[in-house]
Order: C-alpha cells, then sequence, then structure tokens
C-alpha cells in the first residue's frame, strides 16, 4: 500500500542518515553495516548506547508485511457467516470461562509487548516512550473486560427478570494513532460481552493489529470467534459496515467517519448500532492560582505526546487574568515547547516523533497560516524532506469563533487564548461542537467548583493533562459530537454491557 512504501522509504532514509553521520568511533573493516548506526552514539554513555541499540534493532527488524490479504465482499459474506455460526457457542460459555480467555489474553500480550512496540513505532511512527504504555493500557482492558464480563453474572445476568443477549456479530473498527490499546480495548469488551468480532484494523497499522489478535488467538479465543478483515475505505468496506450479518459497530474515529457509517446503516430493522467515540478540540484551562511549573508540563504534554494526534489532545490552552501576561509563563511555555526533540522513533532521544502522513487540509492550514491577530510565539518548520517531521508550533491570539478555536487539527500546534475571567474561559472552552477532553490547572477550591459544574466534556481532568485516561479509573468518552450512539465510556463500568441488549426474561433466545 501507498503507507507501508511510505513506510519504508522513511525508514530507509532514516537509515541512510544516520549511516551518513560522521563516526567518532574508529570503523573496523568488515564490520557489518547495520553496526554504523549506532556509530555517532557518545561512547561515553554506555546507558543511552544500549537503549538505542535495543531501540534500532527493535525497529529495524521491522513487523513486516500484514498477514491479511485485502477481503473482497465475497470474503466478508463468507467470515460473516462463520461468525454468526460461532456465535451461540461463544456466547454459550460461562463469564468466568470467557473472563479466563481474556487473562490469559493479557499475559500473550505482555508476552508479544516488544512485538507490539516495534510494530507501533515501525508503522505508526510512535515513539517508544508513547508505545510501551499503549501495550500496558491494551493489558489492562484485558484484566477490567474480564472483571465486568463476570459482572453480567453466571451464565446470563438477570436484573428486573430481564436477561443480557450480546450481539451476536460486533465489528470493530480503529483509527491508527492507537493502534494496540483502541482495536483491542474494542475487540476485548465485545469478546468479554459473549460477541463474535471482526476487527478492522485501520489501514496504516494492520500489523499492529495482527500482533494482537494472533495474541488472543494464542490464549484460546478460537478462530471463528476473533476474525481480522483488512478492506479499502469506500467499496468492500462499506459493504463490510452496512452488512446485515452485522449487529453492532464500534468506532473511533472522525465525526464524519461516524456519520458515514451510521447513514450506511440506516433502514435497517433490526436496530442496528454505532457506537462511536469521535473527535474533539480540547482545552485546558490555565488560571492565575495555578501551579505553574506543573502546568505547563501537562500543557505541552497534551498538545505534543505523539504529535498531538490524539482525540485527547490539548490543542488549546486558555490563559486566564494574569497567566496570559506573566512573563514567566510565556517564557516556561515557550522553553519547554523549544526543547521537544523530534525525530524518528528508533531514535531513543526523540520526545516527540512524526506525523502519520505529510500535512495537508486543515492540519497544513493550522501549521503554516495565521488567522487575524494570531503569532508565533514558536513556528514551526518541516525538517526534511519525507513531509512528516514537523518541530511542533505554539500560537497566542486565537480568537474566539476562528478557525483554529473549532476545528480539530490533529497534529502539533498549540493555540493560546486570552481570557478575562474564568467563566470566559469556560465559555470558550464549552463553544465548540464537540465534548471529549477538558482540563483545568488551578489550586483554588471555588475555581475548582465553578469548572466542574459548567464544563460540558466527557473527561474533565484537574490539576492533570487532558491525555493518557487511565483504564477503569478515568473511563473514556465524550459528550455532545465527541460520541454517537449510547455513549458508555471504553474502560468504564457499563461498557461491556452497552454492546449488547436486555432481552425480557424466559424468552428462547
Ligand atoms: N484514550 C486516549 C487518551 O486518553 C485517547 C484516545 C484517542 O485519541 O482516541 O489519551
Amino acid at each position: 500500500s501507498p503507507a507501508m512504501a511510505r513506510q519504508e522509504r522513511w525508514f530507509r532514509d532514516s537509515v541512510a542518515a544516520m549511516d551518513a553521520t560522521p563516526s567518532r568511533r574508529r570503523r573496523t573493516p568488515g564490520r557489518p553495516a547495520v553496526d554504523d548506526r549506532f556509530a555517532n552514539t557518545p561512547d561515553s554513555d554506555p546507558a543511552l548506547s544500549e537503549t538505542r541499540r535495543w531501540a534500532l534493532a527493535a525497529v529495524a527488524a521491522r513487523p513486516g508485511e500484514p498477514r491479511t490479504p485485502l477481503a473482497s465482499t465475497a470474503d466478508i459474506d463468507a467470515v460473516v457467516a462463520t461468525a454468526r455460526d460461532a456465535a451461540p457457542g461463544w456466547a454459550g460459555r460461562t463469564p468466568c470461562a470467557r473472563a479466563a480467555i481474556l487473562r490469559e489474553g493479557a499475559r500473550q500480550m505482555e508476552a508479544r509487548r516488544g512485538d507490539l512496540v516495534t510494530a507501533m513505532a515501525a508503522e505508526g511512527g510512535k515513539t517508544i516512550a508513547q508505545s510501551d504504555p499503549e501495550v500496558s493500557e491494551a493489558i489492562d482492558f484485558a484484566r477490567f473486560y474480564a472483571d465486568a464480563a463476570e459482572d453480567l453474572g453466571p451464565g446470563h445476568a438477570m436484573t428486573d427478570g430481564a436477561r443480557f443477549e450480546p450481539a451476536a456479530v460486533t465489528l470493530v473498527t480503529p483509527p491508527w494513532n492507537f493502534p494496540v490499546a483502541i482495536p483491542l480495548g474494542g475487540v476485548l469488551a465485545a469478546l468479554a460481552s459473549g460477541s463474535c468480532v471482526i476487527i478492522k484494523p485501520a489501514q496504516a497499522v494492520p500489523r499492529c493489529t495482527e500482533i494482537g489478535v494472533e495474541a488472543l488467538w494464542a490464549a484460546g479465543v478460537p478462530r471463528e470467534v476473533l476474525h481480522v478483515v483488512r478492506t479499502d475505505e469506500h467499496g468492500v468496506g462499506q459493504h463490510l459496515v452496512a452488512h446485515p450479518g452485522v449487529d453492532a459497530v464500534v468506532l473511533t474515529g472522525a465525526v464524519e467517519t461516524a456519520e458515514l457509517f451510521a447513514s450506511w446503516r440506516t433502514g435497517r430493522s433490526s436496530g442496528p448500532r454505532v457506537h462511536a467515540e469521535t473527535s474533539g478540540k480540547n482545552a485546558l484551562v490555565i488560571t492565575p492560582a495555578a501551579d505553574i511549573d506543573l502546568a505547563v508540563v501537562d500543557l505541552v504534554a497534551s498538545a505534543f505526546g505523539h504529535a498531538g494526534q490524539k482525540c485527547s489532545a490539548a490543542s488549546l490552552g486558555i490563559l486566564v487574568g494574569s497567566v496570559g501576561r506573566s512573563r514567566r509563563f510565556r517564557r516556561q511555555l515557550v522553553d519547554a515547547v523549544r526543547s521537544l526533540r523530534v525525530g524518528w522513533p528508533e531514535d531513543p532521544g526523540a520526545t516527540m516523533g512524526p506525523v502519520i502522513e505529510p500535512p495537508e487540509g486543515k492540519l497544513l492550514r493550522a501549521l503554516t497560516t495565521l488567522d487575524g491577530e494570531e503569532r508565533w510565539l514558536v513556528e514551526p518548520h518541516q525538517l526534511d524532506g519525507s513531509g512528516r517531521l514537523w518541530s511542533p508550533g505554539l500560537k497566542e491570539g486565537v480568537a474566539p469563533g476562528s478557525f483554529f478555536h473549532h476545528t480539530e487539527v490533529f497534529g502539533p500546534v498549540l493555540g493560546l487564548m486570552h481570557a478575562s475571567t474564568l467563566d470566559e474561559a469556560i465559555t470558550w472552552q464549552n463553544a465548540t461542537r464537540f465534548g471529549l477532553t477538558g482540563g483545568l490547572h488551578s489550586l483554588d477550591p471555588d475555581d475548582i467548583r465553578t469548572w466542574t459544574s459548567r464544563v460540558e466534556v466527557g473527561n474533565a481532568y484537574i490539576n492533570r493533562g487532558t491525555t493518557g485516561a487511565m483504564v477503569r479509573r478515568q473511563p473514556f468518552g465524550g459528550w455532545k459530537d465527541s460520541s454517537v450512539g449510547p455513549g458508555a465510556k471504553a474502560g468504564g463500568p457499563n461498557y461491556v454491557a452497552s454492546l449488547g441488549g436486555w432481552a425480557p426474561d424466559g424468552l428462547p433466545r
């Protein structure tokens, strides 16, 4: 695919660039070429040298081509039929039996941690510092949803004369930005509920998802219960999403995709559902009562982690009153943004990786143009010929109602807004159609009370960044246009049950 070809190209180019770096070491004739890539590691720092050696070797090993061929519409019909045939058997196992398999899945994923991290770095450009905790999140999902399966009760749960009925077949369509935690989270929740699952990996990152699925097969999830299907985005993809044999679709992606999927699934007699976590335009509000050191660290991590390519990323910093005029705040923030080291994931010193593809559309506009009174505090630059490495951008003067105030750009740009009061800041924070994450930095209990009572987001964080929700502790999901469907939160108490339905007890299945 073009994405794979691009990956190959950047990998070759970056290796060539490293090979071209003058070596401080004397070359040993006949030494294998791969060793040259370690040549610019300072000899005086053996720890860095070891990490770098490991990271380079891991990414150089490459995850390889996806093992699943692109499906035709006939392949999809066959997969859906197999999954439907397997559905009564999987639903008929006790929740405890399914939970035991999921817990073994956690162990199998741990065993494949290195492969998963490597695949995320190589396919998705994710730094190792970001990829590694993502594996932990997938493992957390396995254990958490195993517990949730058991909460459904022995056999099928009965509450007030109703019986839990899993969907026969659930389709999971994840995004590329969290290519392990999001697909596997959806798969594990649906499996826990007793549903068979078809997972359609995002096109840019298929191997990440396949490795996770291999771990679940190894844990004892039957092959006929869990299927990987790769398709194009339209045509065959549409055939799958709209398929009458698919009962529920779990989507994480742009709100436009959720709307498209919903339109493909209208007119279905059996009440088909889409569970979608969609876009966000998230802000972190900082008041004069904030711990400025913490606020700067959290704002930068939330804006530029994975190069800003998270639904949860803080794209706006809304500075209240004197914070916006504070020279100390401004200097610290600018220094922190400048200190980010941009690089490819095989560089363990890189604190920000590439964007998934050369920016276009909204992101290109955000990186290259200023509107109204906006001005750059740190101007972003394209760093190499790949088009994917960009230094981070920080701008101030974002006006209420402007393009940058309302538009999710999904990349390494942070905009600052200056509000006179906390009330004004909250009004601006709530003014977008989305409501995924939001943050407040303030040590003043009145600020915290005011903000929590008014902010319209699914995940509201106090004195913390806006990214990195933890399974169980911070169930993840949005409000307003950041969510489509029943709105239960991933990693939260109702999620597994929300994927099925309740039938009056006593009726035959
Ligand atoms: N769950 C992730 C977080 O809390 C975000 C997932 C997403 O980008 O969709 O940062």
